[in-house]
């Protein structure tokens, strides 16, 4: 689950971790009297949103004065930020983080994940902060400082030292440096986090350092054990076809393509997205309707993937065990008498009843193209491609 920039401020700020004084405001009016009780000028106003890159795509701007405070807050309240990690159909932003401004010295970035390779945490740290770490692991991985933290020992002094003092951070820093990157370590275990990042981590003209951005992921499996920390679920920032699939229990996830699945079993999914993949298409969606699915969760699934404005052909992929292919027959012709179906769809149907599946799909008076293998599947889905 991800949370807003200014909710993980408040969390480092429990933990002792030192950000830059603000508030979160919903109007102008609010924006400005936050202004006026906090130091400044500069004061910076920051687009809340769960994406970064926000500075690139205007949604982080320092002001002078807190009339430009309300203005700007004005401008980005409502808008639709595009920025390098929402996609091209951007994000709706609600609300706004007041900040007072620093005055910056240097840029780093530091964070704490998992290493998948090496089973455990890492803290990584780099003195190009502002950069995202992804490019620079693929640009100059040498300017990434790693230190593998064994979850039995803990994070430990000599390493919260030695990343200090890699960076180059000037000696009156260290002490302070350390101490967050200790504590940074502490929010990461206490809240089972999947990641902590600080990006930029920065040290400013009067001596200070600081978080000055925020980004924690927690994981979703182990939310059971932080029940105040599931009230920071922000709804609005999931996409609107997956809140909806969310409802009928659906495990739906919209992807960038425009080819959208259907598939019973979350290998078959991903063996059908590989599928689309290899006819050179790309999958619109990953939906696993799964065993238990009824008629109605078929029906609201075909009804979501239509829903999707990119999708320019469907495969419909289920080997009926549990489901029966009766059942999705009858849920995907369900659908369409509600919602015009108006681009092709590819079905491939095998298993628990194949023959009574195929027959309603076949009298029902609707055209689908159906495949009678995997791999004729994927021919007919390279032909919806040259349509
Ligand atoms: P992101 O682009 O979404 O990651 O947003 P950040 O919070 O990282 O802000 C982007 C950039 O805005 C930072 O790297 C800084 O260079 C700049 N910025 C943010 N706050 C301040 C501030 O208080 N003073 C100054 N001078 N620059 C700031
Ligand atoms: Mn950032």
């Amino acid at each position: 689950m991800k949370i807003h920039e200014y909710q993980a401020k408040k969390i480092f700020s429990d933990y002792a971790i030192p950000v830059p004084a603000g508030a979160v405001a919903h109007s102008p009016e609010e924006a400005e009297k936050i202004a006026r009780e906090l130091p400044g000028p500069p004061w910076v106003v920051k687009a809340q949103i769960h994406a970064g890159g926000r500075g690139k795509g205007g949604g982080v701007r320092v002001t002078d004065t807190v009339e430009g405070v309300a203005e700007t807050a004005k401008a980005m309240l409502g808008m639709t930020l595009v920025t390098p990690q929402t996609g091209p159909q951007g994000k709706a932003v609600r609300k706004v983080l007041v900040e007072e401004g620093l005055s910056i010295r240097k840029e780093y970035y530091i964070g704490v994940t998992v290493d998948r390779g090496g089973q455990c945490p890492v803290m990584i740290a780099s003195a190009e902060g502002g950069m995202e770490i992804e490019t620079l692991a693929a640009t100059q991985p040498e300017k990434i400082i790693r230190e593998a933290i064994d979850v039995g020992v803990g994070f430990c002094g000599f390493q919260a030292r030695n990343l200090a003092f890699r960076l180059g951070l000037d000696p009156t820093m260290i002490r302070a440096a350390t101490a967050l990157f200790s504590r940074l370590y502490n929010v990461f275990e206490s809240l089972d986090c999947s990641m902590v990042e600080v990006n930029p981590l920065v040290t400013t003209q009067d001596g200070r350092i600081l978080a000055l951005d925020a980004k924690i992921d927690l994981d979703d499996n182990a939310l059971y054990r932080h029940k105040d920390l599931v009230a920071l679920d922000d709804p609005d920032e999931k996409d609107a076809l997956e809140r909806r699939a969310g409802k009928y229990r659906l495990n739906y996830i919209r992807l960038d393509g425009d080819v959208g699945i259907m598939v019973n079993g979350a290998g078959l999914a991903m063996a059908t997205m590989d599928l689309i993949q290899q006819a050179g298409a790309r999958p619109a969606n990953f939906l696993d309707v799964g065993g238990g699915a009824t008629t109605e969760m078929v029906t609201k699934g075909f009804e979501i993937i239509l829903a999707d404005p990119n999708v320019r052909g469907i495969l419909i992929n289920i080997f009926g065990g549990i489901l029966r292919c009766d059942v999705l027959a009858n849920g995907v012709v369900e659908a369409a008498r509600h919602v015009d179906i108006g681009v092709p769809v590819v079905v491939r149907l095998d298993g628990t009843n194949v023959e009574e599946g195929r027959r309603i799909l076949a009298t029902s008076g609707l055209e689908f193209l159906v495949a009678d293998s995997m791999a004729d599947a994927a021919e007919k889905v390279r032909g919806l491609k040259a349509d």
